[in-house]
This record gives structure tokens, C-alpha cells and sequence, in this order.
């Protein structure tokens, strides 16, 4: 073959490779713009009201200008709620589609591990095509399935640590050096790198551990707000009048912060066994931690209150900044338009409110959950909805976004039309709760409730026999149970009949004694899942 024939032939074939790859990516671009790409991103206690998109008595302070990118281009939802508001538990709700009494996970203490053989959405999108990878905070101890990567939290029975985390990834133990909520991204980061240039669409859950207790702010915030005095809640002294046997009767004050929380600074020479003690002081009743011995109650509870915000908000900040370098990244690589961007926590938490941190309890700071959600071919930049949503309904939600069908076994139903501006007339007008971790951690009593667009009625079942009722349009902070209330009678009996009716839909129909079975069951621990069978 002389060189010109030589050059015509590889042209020639060049051409052809160079025709057929085009074909190829345009098909493949078009069958991609159907299906966004997805990223979930979810803290953990991060409440609404340290978001500034919320609005709260932070906002002056402490911003998440990142965050509120979400909501200020896509949807802000005011009433998205936990149907458990605990860690594992609400992690398995939203990877089920179904409520604690159908996925078996109802509790963190005792509350074994996630039974992996069940159906999950991040497993679905996978076996429809999708890059799925996990990075961050697992905590449901059994190992993640449905995922094509994943790197997530071990150590402190898989809560994780805050400095130098220990992961799991693709089931090989690694210890990395730095600050989690950075190495979190980073690793996520890296696997977007990797597979925004697969013609296939991806799924990432990015799961920060922070802002979870401990509170352990990046070195550079740390003194972020020293000379400052954060404003104190409305309801910080509440009294739990008509609440007592409840709210009343809890381990979640500012009594209950132990020494780690306070960053106070151990004696020197003590055995790590002495130490760890050392540290846990404040755990039981009656413990009371002080700082000095010259503060009155009154004045120790506001240390401890401002400690504790303090270090709480400027973990918040380094989530915010890793959220940005998310949101940069797809803006750098053309990706904004068609990926799905959620930003949620597993539940709320109270940031002072009722004298209280922690969560669990059905009152509004913990039953809600942030929801900012970024999808610019589908949701109005700037729009914002009341709709009552709950966590199973996001799994069915983001298949319906990637044009999948859910099964009938789960049990939310898909707001892709609610985030679209068109909520049907049939969209659920009330929720319905159940919580069982008793008595640790917190000491909470088991309930279980409704909650419709204005009232809210709570039935503590376990060892106490108590109702509550709220009428959240006249009593926003929930101060005033209202449960005998004759004004509110007929309302209240035809919640108690609404109330069955949910029960009876999700089938949690069960007797109480049932139910304080379940409290009562030792299901085992999440700790360092070694392996072993599906
Ligand atoms: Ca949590």
C-alpha cells in the first residue's frame, strides 16, 4: 500500500469511528436528559432553623449561604417530616419507602442492624442503570447494598469520629487523616470526578456525620464566635406545664450535657477506662457538670447553652462550605441543569428549645426535617411548599424523577409533582408518627401521632398514659397541651379516628402491649460490621 492510499483509508476510518461516536453521544445525551443525575445530601441533627433559609434567631450569625443556594434556586418545603426521629431508624425509613414497623429498624439502641436482603432505592437505581456510590454516615450497621462504591463512617458503634475518621470502603478498613466533614466531600468528590464522564447517570448519597454530638468544629472555626452571646430560644425555660409526665420527664436538658460535650479539659495521668468515665460524667441523673463551682444553676445553664450552640453551628459551617464545593463542582462541569440536588438531615434537633437538645419527641423541632431541593429542569428557582411530606415519601420520589417505578411494597408515596407546582387534590393532608427508643438514650416516653397542616395530637403509651394536643396556629411552641380543652372536643375525636385510620393504612395496627414489646426487644447492636451474608 503506497502512503496516500495508507492516509485515505485511515482518514476514511477515522471519519467513521468520529460519525458513529457522534451518533452514539447524542443518543446517550438524549436518554441522559430524561434521566438527571442525583445527589442526596443529608447531615445529621442539622434542624431547620440553623439553615438561614428557614429564617431563625441565627440568621445574624451564622449563614449557610451554600445551602440556601439550593432553595433561592430550586424549592424551599416547610413541612417535611421524620415518621421517627431518630438517626437509623429515619436513614432506613428513607431507604425503604416504609415506615419502622415494616423495615424492622426501630430504635438505634438495641436496634440491631439493617436487614440488607430488603428493598432499598439507591439498589433499584443501580439495577436501572445508575453510578451509585455512598460516602459518609451509614449507621445501620449490616453493609450497604445497591451501591458501586461506597466509604462510610466506623468507630463509635459507626457513629464515626469528627478527627482522623475511620471508614469503611468497599468493606476494607482505612484511617484518614483531617477533619471528616472535608474528607467526606473530598472522597465524594473524587467519585464524581470519575463518573460524570460515564454515559450513564449517577447517584450519590453524601451523608455528613456532623452536625451530630459531639460537636466538633474544623480547627479553623473553633473561636468563630467567642465574643459573641447567641439569642436563647422563646421556650429555653420552658416549664413543661401540662406536659410534665412528657416533656417534663426527659434526660435531654442542658442538666444532661456530660464533660466531652463541654470540651472540658480532663486531669492529667488518668487510665483511658477513667477517662472515658471522666468524660461520660453528666450521662446520669443527677450528675450535673460544672464549669465552676462560682456559676449559679441559672448561669451554668447558660454556658452550657452557648457551648454547646456554638461548637453545634460551626460544624453546620463546615458542612455548608463542602456543600458549595458540591454545588461548584457541577456548575464547572456543565452538570447543573439536569441533576437533582437534595439537601435533608435525618431529622430535627432542639437547639435550646424547651431547655432541650437532642430530638425524638414529635414536637416541631425534631419532627422536622430541612428539605431544599435543586432540579432546574423541573422546579421553579425561588419557589417554596406547604405540602405535608414525610421521609418514606422520598425514595418513591427521586425513582419517579429517574422514570422509575416503585414498588407496591413501599409504602410513600412520589411529590414530584408537588415539587413541580401541581400538588393534587388527593395529596395527603396529615402524617403520622411512632417513636420507641426508651428509656435510653434521653429518657423519652414512646408515642405515636398525627400531625394535619394545624393541630397535632400525641399518644404516649409505654409506662405513662397521656395524650397531647396542639394547636399549632395559636401555639406555635407547643407550651399548652390542650388535650382537655372542651373548645377542641369534636376535633379532637375525629383526629383519634384519623389516627386509626393511619395506623390501619400503614398497618401499625398492633396492640400496645405489642408495641411496648418492641421498645422491650434487645434487637442487638450496630457496631463494626465484619462482613459475612447478605
Ligand atoms: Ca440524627
Amino acid at each position: 500500500m503506497n502512503k496516500k492510499n495508507y492516509t485515505k483509508i485511515v482518514f476514511s476510518l477515522l471519519f467513521t469511528v468520529v460519525l458513529a461516536s457522534c451518533g452514539t453521544k447524542a443518543t446517550e445525551k438524549k436518554e441522559n436528559s430524561v434521566r438527571p443525575n442525583i445527589i442526596y445530601i443529608m447531615a445529621d441533627d442539622h434542624a431547620a432553623q440553623a439553615i438561614t433559609a428557614y429564617g431563625g434567631i441565627y440568621d445574624e450569625y451564622a449563614q449557610t449561604p451554600n445551602i440556601d443556594r439550593l432553595a433561592n434556586e430550586g424549592m424551599l418545603m416547610n413541612n417535611v417530616f421524620c415518621t421517627n426521629a431518630i438517626c437509623g431508624p429515619s436513614r432506613a425509613a428513607i431507604l425503604t419507602g416504609k415506615y419502622s414497623h415494616k423495615n424492622g429498624y426501630y430504635k438505634n439502641e438495641s436496634g440491631g442492624q439493617f436487614n440488607p436482603n430488603q428493598w432499598t432505592f439507591p439498589e433499584e437505581l443501580q439495577k436501572n442503570g445508575y453510578q451509585t456510590a455512598l460516602f459518609g454516615k451509614w449507621h445501620l450497621g449490616s453493609e450497604p447494598r445497591g451501591f458501586d462504591y461506597f466509604k462510610f463512617h466506623e468507630g463509635g458503634g459507626q457513629q464515626g469520629f469528627y478527627w482522623n475518621p475511620v471508614y469503611n470502603e468497599n468493606g476494607k478498613t482505612v484511617t484518614e487523616k483531617g477533619y471528616a466533614t472535608n474528607l467526606t466531600a473530598n472522597f465524594a468528590l473524587e467519585w464524581l470526578e470519575s463518573a460524570k464522564d460515564k454515559n450513564k447517570p449517577f447517584c450519590l448519597l453524601l451523608q455528613f456525620k456532623a452536625p451530630h454530638r459531639n460537636w466538633e468544629p474544623d480547627t479553623k472555626y473553633v473561636d468563630l464566635w467567642e465574643d459573641i452571646e447567641m439569642p436563647y430560644p422563646e421556650t429555653f425555660n420552658d416549664d413543661y406545664k401540662t406536659r410534665e409526665k412528657t416533656a417534663g420527664d426527659t434526660d435531654m436538658t442542658m442538666d444532661d450535657f456530660n464533660r466531652k460535650d463541654m470540651k472540658l479539659t480532663p486531669p492529667k495521668g488518668l487510665t483511658p477506662k477513667e477517662l472515658g468515665e471522666w468524660n461520660r460524667y453528666g450521662n446520669k441523673r443527677g450528675e450535673v457538670v460544672y464549669p465552676d463551682k462560682n456559676l449559679t444553676p441559672e448561669e451554668n445553664r447558660r454556658w452550657k447553652y452557648q457551648t454547646y450552640i456554638k461548637d453545634y453551628l460551626a460544624c453546620i459551617k463546615s458542612v455548608d462550605d463542602n456543600v458549595g464545593r458540591v454545588l461548584d463542582f457541577l456548575d464547572k462541569n456543565g452538570l447543573t441543569e439536569n441533576t437533582l440536588v437534595i439537601y435533608t438531615a435525618d431529622q430535627g434537633f432542639y437547639l435550646g428549645e424547651h431547655g432541650w437538645f437532642d430530638k425524638r419527641f414529635m414536637y416541631e423541632e425534631s419532627l422536622r426535617m430541612p428539605f431544599l431541593v435543586r432540579y432546574p429542569a423541573k422546579i421553579k428557582a425561588g419557589s417554596k411548599n406547604s405540602d405535608i411530606v414525610t421521609n418514606i415519601d422520598f425514595a418513591p420520589t427521586i425513582l419517579e424523577a429517574a422514570g422509575i417505578a416503585k414498588p407496591d411494597e413501599v409504602q410513600g408515596d412520589s411529590f414530584l409533582k408537588n415539587l413541580e407546582g401541581e400538588t393534587s387534590g388527593e395529596w395527603q393532608k396529615s402524617m403520622y408518627y411512632h417513636y420507641y427508643e426508651f428509656p435510653f438514650w434521653h429518657h423519652v416516653q414512646p408515642h405515636f401521632g398525627i400531625r394535619n397542616s394545624r393541630y397535632k395530637l400525641i399518644h404516649y403509651y409505654y409506662n405513662v398514659d397521656v395524650w397531647e394536643f396542639f394547636d399549632l396556629e395559636k401555639d406555635p411552641n407547643e407550651l399548652n397541651n390542650a388535650i382537655r380543652n372542651p373548645e377542641y372536643a369534636e376535633t379532637i375525636a375525629s383526629m383519634k379516628k384519623e389516627l386509626k385510620e393511619l395506623q390501619g393504612k400503614y398497618n401499625d395496627d398492633k396492640s400496645l402491649d405489642e408495641m411496648r414489646a418492641i421498645t422491650d426487644t434487645d434487637f442487638g447492636k450496630v457496631s463494626n460490621y465484619k462482613g459475612g451474608e447478605h
